[in-house]
């Protein structure tokens, strides 16, 4: 079966990449600028024994999504079975301060990219009645957070879009869930200030920071056939940040 994830060149899309390979799913590797840390990756997966190829594209252009759809079929010779949204960028600022410009390129990257993936990717699933979508939402989607409104609102609308999907093709055999990490220890998180660091860490019960392979064990999960009666729902991979 076919994995296609989304923003994979780093951090938790490269876990989730390597995870999936190792549960013996071949990878379609979405990358937009690290094409050196995309070709590393697709390597590390072919030594796994599975297929892997990289492609190119910024999601949040539903030209370019279409796209790399068009190219990983014709790649792979087969549709993809799993679909994780999992690109993902930042742009902080308190909401005064917030420009449009901002808000939009994270709207865009952040939830209307995992729009235009997902319903290319439902049109196959449909017509195979089988799919899992995995959606990477943040535990900011689910408590708000000042200085991310831009970032808690796509993270927001993912799970918004999660349940919707679910409740939609829940009779096709596909199922839609959403993780939402906590504080982990990627490139997005490096850039943060130690006491911004440290203020975070104070929040978390397991009093750690979490890793992208503990992320992409939840992915692995959800994209996996043992969770076909588990559709629309949203867990937390937080260390007890949030116990909504
Ligand atoms: P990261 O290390 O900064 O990686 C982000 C990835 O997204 C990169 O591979 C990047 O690809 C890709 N990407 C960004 N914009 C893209 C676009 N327009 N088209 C295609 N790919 C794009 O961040 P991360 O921490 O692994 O984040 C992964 C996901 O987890 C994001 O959705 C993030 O919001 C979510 N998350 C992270 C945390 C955390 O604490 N780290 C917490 C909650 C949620 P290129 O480098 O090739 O451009």
């Amino acid at each position: 079966m076919l994995a296609l994830i989304t923003g994979a060149s780093k951090g938790i899309g490269r876990a989730v990449t390597l995870e999936l390979a190792r549960k013996g799913f071949d990878v379609a590797i979405n990358y937009n600028h690290s094409e050196e840390s995309a070709i590393t990756l697709k390597d590390e997966a072919v030594s796994l024994g599975v297929k892997a190829e990289i492609f190119r594209a910024d999601v949040s252009v539903q030209e370019q999504a279409v796209k790399m759809f068009a190219d990983v079929k014709a790649h792979f010779g087969e549709n993809v079975s799993v679909l994780v949204n999992n690109a993902g960028i930042t742009r902080d600022n308190l909401l005064m301060r917030m420009k449009a410009e901002d808000w939009l390129t994270v709207i865009n990257t952040n939830l209307n990219a995992a729009f235009y993936c997902t319903q290319l990717a439902v049109k196959d699933m449909a017509k195979a009645r089988y799919g899992r979508i995995v959606n990477i939402s943040s535990v900011v989607g689910l408590t708000g957070n000042a200085g991310q409104c831009n970032y808690s609102a796509s993270k927001a609308g993912i799970i918004g879009l999660t349940k919707s999907v679910a409740r939609e093709y829940a009779g096709r055999g596909i199922t839609a869930n959403a993780v939402a990490p906590g504080f982990i220890n990627t490139s997005m998180t490096d850039i943060l200030k130690n006491d911004v660091k440290e203020a975070i860490l104070k929040s978390i019960p397991v009093s750690r920071i979490g890793t992208p392979e503990e992320v992409a064990r939840a992915v692995s999960f959800f994209a996996s056939e043992d969770s076909a009666y588990i559709t629309g729902q949203t867990l937390a991979v937080d260390g007890g940040m949030t116990m909504i």
